[in-house]
């Protein structure tokens, strides 16, 4: 019977059952990679400014207009405003015979400044927020935060802003009730416990020297004059972000796992261009993109509905097929982090079909809602081609689906993809906490992501 059931039963094992001690190191040495991007990437902005400085240590140039039809191992990138990024390697087959695209984002949940940020309230100073992507509010009190962003000035130039990264400045925190005068707090929902317009960020306390109002607010806004020449009105075309101050660390006594802020979807962001950067002469071109705005529906000029994409295709095209003809052969990888099973919260997940840590790279071949509502679903076809490429190429992966039916749900740019007539799965990490200040991975399923991502543009 144990002979049969080898024989004919799918039966996934952990994956550190399956690699070998050179394979281990690997893992090792490319996790050293990952958290060291992760910690340096705390925006979109500079999950893109950090991608540019590898791409372009690996080879990559902008890529130039009307340059022709991109060229065979030719290395090319296109910044799209600073806040997503694509790249491409020439492929040895012309893009009329499509290419391969992997897809993940740069933008993470986060308290977005308002463009009226500051007051002051009982001669404390404060930023006003408005929370960007969803985010279980209670969890971003009472925890450091760091101010990072971009302040545009009138003349046309603009301000980088960080406060709070490095180990001598200072940072901010949204402050939460003591639980002895919290019984009124605790009796609300989870939901309603911390409300978003209190989601606001303590910057400063010490009063202007003199008399009069606003003592506080005019001290903290000298403050920033001093630091970035910048005044109120300069906050108005700004983009300043409070995330987590938290550095990106080793979780567990054997250092198996990765906490930190934004891996959603910067794992899978950075799998990809690791393996982008890695590839020299693909059968067929290797695009890769970066994306912004995923976590808000990918809407906006630097999300995956922008025509932006088609323009950047259309270039590597250089007029010799049409984007259309391209797009209808190619074949995606939308590479997007999915829910760990949680032994903790086991209720939430259909166990046979839920994501586990050290299971490998997970595909779904749906998210969405209810009844599927908001998903692309992958053909079987291509769900079959993406376990025979993996396989072949030694790949660890697993199936899942994000919790049970009706539980929930979610979505990716994987809709945004097919939308455009090409063939698209989504495949990626999967994470515990997601969305909270700190998400954790497990290094095995981020280094086999990576080797997933590697193999798509490997394909022969
Ligand atoms: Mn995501
Ligand atoms: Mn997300």
């Amino acid at each position: 019977m144990d002979e049969k059931k080898n024989e004919l039963f799918y039966q996934p094992k952990n994956g550190y059952d399956l690699i070998d001690a050179k394979e281990r190191l690997a893992c090792e040495d490319y996790c050293k990679g990952y958290m060291a991007y992760l910690d340096a990437a705390r925006t979109e902005r500079e999950a893109v400014s950090e991608a540019i400085k590898l791409a372009e240590a690996a080879g990559f140039e902008p890529l130039a207009d009307g340059a022709g039809p991109i060229k065979p191992g030719q290395k090319v990138y296109c910044s799209n405003r600073g806040k997503s990024l694509l790249l491409a390697v020439g492929g040895k087959k012309p893009m009329s015979a499509g290419f391969v695209v992997e897809a993940a984002h740069v933008d993470s949940p986060r308290l977005d400044l308002k463009q009226l940020p500051l007051f002051e309230d009982t001669e404390l100073g404060y930023f006003r927020t408005h929370y960007y992507g969803g985010i279980k509010k209670y969890q971003w009190t009472a925890i450091p935060l760091e101010l990072h962003g971009t302040v545009a000035l009138k003349d046309g130039s603009t301000v980088d802003v960080v406060v709070g990264r490095d180990r001598d400045d200072p940072q901010f925190v949204v402050t939460d009730l003591l639980p002895h005068l919290a019984a009124d707090q605790m009796q609300k929902t989870m939901a309603k416990g911390v409300e978003g317009e209190k989601l606001c960020v303590l910057a400063g306390s010490v009063p202007y020297a003199g008399e009069g109002s606003d003592r506080v607010k005019l001290a903290v806004m000298s403050l920033l004059n001093d630091r970035y020449g910048i005044t109120e009105a300069d906050l108005i075309s700004a983009e300043l972000e409070a995330v987590p101050a938290f550095d990106v660390r080793e979780l567990g006594l054997d250092r198996s796992m990765i906490g930190g802020y934004g891996q959603d979807d910067r794992v899978c962001a950075y799998a990809e261009l690791a393996a982008i950067l890695e590839t020299s002469a693909p059968e067929r071109t290797a695009v890769c993109i970066l994306a912004d705005k995923e976590e808000i529906g990918s809407y906006g000029v630097t999300g995956m509905m922008s025509q932006a994409f088609e323009r950047f295709i259309e270039r590597l095209c250089g007029g010799v097929c049409s984007v259309q003809e391209s797009f209808s052969r190619s074949f995606c990888i939308s590479a997007d982090v999915t829910a760990a099973l949680d032994p903790m919260y086991p209720e939430v997940s259909e166990k046979q079909n839920a994501a586990r840590l050290n299971y490998g790279v997970g595909f779904c071949k749906y998210t969405g809602a209810r009844g599927k509502s908001g998903a692309s679903d992958a053909s079987a076809e291509l769900v079959g081609y993406l376990r025979r490429l993996c396989d072949d190429a030694g790949v660890v992966w697993q199936m899942c689906e994000l919790g049970k039916v009706d539980q929930g749900g979610g979505g990716t740019v994987a809709t945004e993809m097919a939308m455009r007539d090409i063939d698209t799965i989504d495949a990626g990490v999967p994470v515990l906490s997601m969305h909270a200040p700190f998400e954790t991975t497990a290094k095995f399923d981020c280094y086999m992501t990576y080797k997933c991502m590697k193999a798509a543009y490997d394909a022969k």
